[in-house]
């Protein structure tokens, strides 16, 4: 209750103290009024009855006798009592006999019926009733009416005085109670006040003294010493502060320091980098200018060197022309290993991602190394199983540079035995193909300590091994660091002695846009007997023959051969398969063996031998009917079965194991400024059997392809006037209007980053660089011979649409060259299509061809002309139906 009221302290027991006193004061007050009252009232009773007793015996007498007077006298004399202010007499019946009244007292008090006897009730004044009686009868009632006016004024008085008595009380009560509290409320006071002082000055030094021992003091004792705590912590506060302050300072200082070193080093950084982005473009722009000079020599070197082998030499002559050409290859590897090196050193290589063929790029690797694998005597062996997919997109070129790295070694350091590039397929989805290729070898193998740091940078296995082999070391840095753009992994497994398996595993996209699902409808029921010691060769044959559906049998020399051969009749296989160098009985021996012999002299026979062994005379000699280069390429094998047992003819690239007949008659325009490189490669061109025309710049480039009809142009990049790009672009303009597109390759002596790119971009098909050799010149013409290009090209690729679009170009070169009279060309390109036509099944197409082709030898070519426009017509046809049938089936 207290809380309601803002008093202090000192009031509150002041209050609290005179209340008390008051109400002590009241209650003894009132107890003694109480009491008073009674006895006064007691004592007027006992007046008034006395009074009224006397009156009622000395009125008997004269109430018996009716007198009337002497009663009036009897009552007359009450009147000396002050008190009595009425006196009547009854009579028995009630009637008033005889009254006095006091002057000034109402005549009603008489009236009011006063029957009854004994007292009534008390306010004013006492009635009292008393009976008449003269012992025996009722003579009637006395009454007297007492005044207690006296009452009144006693009480007013009592009042007054115990008013005083209040007063004076309650004053004595607050002076004492004043008097007292100081002890109480004086040190809680001061209390009160040390804390609000300690609060508003937060000045904790301050102690208060207060002796009393009760529990102020104790509240006193504990303020002290909690101000003495604070103050204590108070003060290690202050100190931790002050410390703190002092370290916050002395870190800012430091920081500051740090921040003005930062933001130099960041300058002196910034400087730097940009120093450094200027001096790598400058390398980068000294590395091209480096291989461009580098390469023109070589160029020269390397190509004149190779048409000073090609002249007849004495043989001392022809050694040091060889050395040179060996050292001159040497080098160029070198450089282009340096150039790549750096290339992605710099971060400038990029990867592509194009649409290819990873079975044609396992091959010809195998192939480009096949001549040295054969000198060494070591088998060169490639496995690509039919079942892995092989449509893939990612960068062929480097994965072949990737391939060719780890086959250059292994054929390196293998002195017998073989190696095998394979491909395996190690998962799998629709989208991607995680592939490895494997180069395993029988070589010298390379101890455990060497494998971890064998794709470091420079790293050969030793000093002495390298001076024997050579190499750089850096072939397997840039293996390593291709394959990781590519998003792969390199490894490898060795023993030292036993040989070693390098394999990189690439995770490649598939290729939606080439076919995979490849249909070998024309030999699927032909027996094959496979003759070759090597196991795995005749593991590899066996497994291409059983995926088009051939049934194979083998043999593992020439004597198992013959029995398998002649055991049962008539001879129950269709095609021999021979390996030509087998011990015992080779192959050119057992093909004469088989031709002699009548049951199996008219199986057809397919040789294979290494490269170089020249074996053209000899097969000749046998009748073999192809001769094959190993390792043999899955489609050339296909290829060969399909011209031996007749399905297609005179195609096959066994006919053609020179490269000087590989590209008879092909038209070709050169573009090139530099004097020595124009000579050597029109050399190179004529001796590959091309037909060939110079330009020395992109302006007459494009004047004479305007001018006459080539095959294809060679164009070098960098020339003056007009370049081989902008050449190329307004070469490609033009075909917009004459839907003939002339395969353009780029010549270049830059490697560096995005040559390639700007080449293909502009429109050329294909990409040589500096030094061109003769081999790549065979291989890039043989790739892009418009007539062979058909011939050859991934059965994979053979599509109705396909058709429709070579048709067009065939059927516009067969009316060219009827023209010209060129009938045996024009025989070769009706062929190509034919094979074409075959192998996507457009029947009417085929039939046309045949029946043109049987017309070439008896009629002029002038009247053929209107038969082959009609093979545009079907091919058009056709493909229109398969659309057809292709929008039913869905
Ligand atoms: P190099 O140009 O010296 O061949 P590489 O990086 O290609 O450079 O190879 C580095 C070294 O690794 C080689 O010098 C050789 O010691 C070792 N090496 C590579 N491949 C083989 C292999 N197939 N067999 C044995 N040793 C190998």
């Amino acid at each position: 209750m207290w809380h309601r009221f803002k008093l202090s302290v000192v009031w509150k027991i002041a209050l609290v103290s005179l209340v008390s006193s008051v109400l002590a004061l009241l209650m003894a007050s009132a107890t003694m009024v109480a009491y008073d009252l009674a006895t006064y009232r007691r004592h007027a009773m006992q007046t008034a009855l006395s009074a009224a007793r006397i009156a009622a015996s000395n009125v008997t007498a004269a109430v018996a006798f009716r007198d009337k007077q002497a009663c009036e006298e009897v009552l007359a004399s009450l009147y000396a009592n002050e008190s009595v202010a009425a006196v009547a007499i009854y009579t028995a019946d009630g009637k008033l006999f005889a009254h006095y009244l006091r002057p000034g007292v109402s005549p009603n008090v008489l009236t009011e019926s006063k029957r009854s006897q004994g007292w009534l009730q008390l306010s004013d004044h006492l009635d009292v009733l008393l009976p008449i009686s003269n012992g025996s009868e009722n003579l009637g009632t006395l009454y007297l009416r007492y005044d207690l006016f006296g009452w009144s004024e006693h009480l007013w008085r009592y009042a007054q005085s115990l008013g005083f008595l209040l007063l004076v009380s309650a004053g004595l009560a607050l002076l004492l109670a004043r008097w007292f509290q100081r002890g109480i409320t004086d040190p809680l006071l001061k209390l009160e006040k040390a804390m609000r002082y300690v609060s508003e000055t937060k000045d904790y030094s301050v102690h208060i003294e207060i002796p009393t021992r009760d529990e102020i003091g104790t509240l006193a004792q504990g303020f002290n010493q909690m101000l003495s705590e604070i103050k204590a912590r108070e003060f290690a506060l202050q100190n931790l502060n002050a410390e703190l302050e002092r370290r916050v300072e002395a870190r800012t200082q430091q920081l500051q320091q740090e921040i003005a070193e930062r933001k130099k080093t960041e300058r002196e950084l910034l400087q730097a980098r940009e120093t450094a982005l200027e001096a790598s473009r400058l390398k980068s722009q000294f590395l091209a200018n480096m291989s461009h000079e580098i390469r023109t020599p070589m160029n020269g070197i390397i190509g004149m060197t190779e048409l000073l082998l090609q002249t007849d030499l004495r043989p001392e002559q022809r050694e040091y022309a060889q050395t040179i050409k060996q050292s001159a290859d040497a080098l160029l590897s070198i450089i282009n290993d340096i150039l790549d090196f750096s290339k992605i050193e710099a971060g400038k290589m990029t990867i592509e991602q194009v649409d290819f063929d990873l079975r044609s790029v396992v091959e010809e690797v195998g192939a480009s190394f096949a001549r040295h694998a054969h000198e060494k005597g070591i088998e060169l062996l490639t496995v690509v199983p039919p079942q892995i997919p092989t449509a893939l997109r990612g960068d062929p070129i480097r994965i072949k540079q990737i391939l060719a790295n780890l086959t250059s070694n292994a054929v390196k350091f293998t002195d017998k035995g073989e190696v095998m590039i394979s491909v395996e397929l190690m998962h799998e989805t629709d989208e991607v193909a995680r592939i490895r290729l494997s180069v395993k070898d029988t070589g010298i193998g390379i101890v455990p300590e060497q494998q971890a740091r064998i794709f470091e940078s420079f790293t050969q296995v030793d000093g002495s091994v390298t001076r024997k082999y050579g190499g750089t070391g850096l072939g397997l840095t840039i293996s390593r660091q291709l394959t990781e753009l590519m998003g792969g992994k390199i490894g490898l497994e060795s023993e030292p002695g036993k040989g070693s398996t390098f394999w990189v595993e690439l995770p490649l996209q598939k290729s939606t846009r080439v076919q995979s699902a490849d249909a070998y409808p024309y030999i699927a029921n032909l027996h094959v007997l496979v003759v070759d010691d090597n196991a795995t060769n005749r593991r590899i044959l066996c497994e291409h023959l059983q995926s088009w559906g051939c049934s194979v049998q083998e043999a593992e020399n020439g004597q198992q051969a013959m029995e398998q051969l002649t055991t049962t009749l008539p001879c129950p296989f269709d095609v021999v398969v021979l390996d030509y160098q087998m011990p015992g009985l080779d192959g050119v021996h057992l093909a004469k063996q088989i031709r002699s012999h009548q049951p199996t002299s008219r199986c057809k026979i397919i040789l294979l031998s290494s490269v170089g062994v020249m074996a053209g005379q000899e097969a000749e000699s046998a009748s073999v009917d192809v001769w094959l280069t190993k390792p043999v390429r899955r489609s050339q094998l296909y290829n060969a079965l399909c011209e031996v047992t007749g399905i297609a003819d005179g195609m096959s690239p066994s006919k053609g194991p020179t490269v000087e007949r590989r590209a008879s008659g092909i038209r070709v325009l050169l573009v090139e400024d530099n004097e020595v490189n124009r000579k050597l490669a029109l050399h190179m061109l004529k001796r590959l059997g091309c037909s060939v025309e110079g330009a020395t710049n992109g302006r007459e480039a494009v004047e004479m392809t305007a001018a006459r009809a080539y095959d294809i142009v060679f164009m070098d990049v960098q020339m003056p006037e007009m370049d081989g790009i902008e050449a190329t672009r307004r070469i490609r303009e033009r075909e917009l209007s004459t839907h003939y597109h002339l395969p353009i390759i780029a010549m270049t002596a830059h490697a560096m980053e995005g040559d390639r790119e700007r080449c293909l971009s502009a429109g050329m098909d294909d990409y040589l660089s500096k030094p061109v050799k003769i081999d790549q010149l065979a291989q890039v013409l043989e790739k892009w011979n418009p007539i062979r290009r058909r011939a050859h090209a991934p059965l994979t690729e053979q599509t109705p649409e396909r058709l429709a679009r070579e048709a067009r170009w065939m059927v516009a070169e067969i009316s060219r060259v009827l023209q010209e009279g060129a009938v045996n060309d024009a025989r070769q390109v009706l062929r190509s299509l034919k094979r074409l036509s075959i192998a996507v099944g457009a029947k009417d197409v085929e039939e046309q061809c045949h029946r043109i082709e049987q017309r070439l030898s008896v009629e002029p070519p002038a009247d053929l002309i209107e038969g082959v426009e009609d093979l545009l017509r079907l091919a058009e046809m056709f493909e229109q139906s398969q659309e057809a049938n292709k929008e039913c089936a869905a």
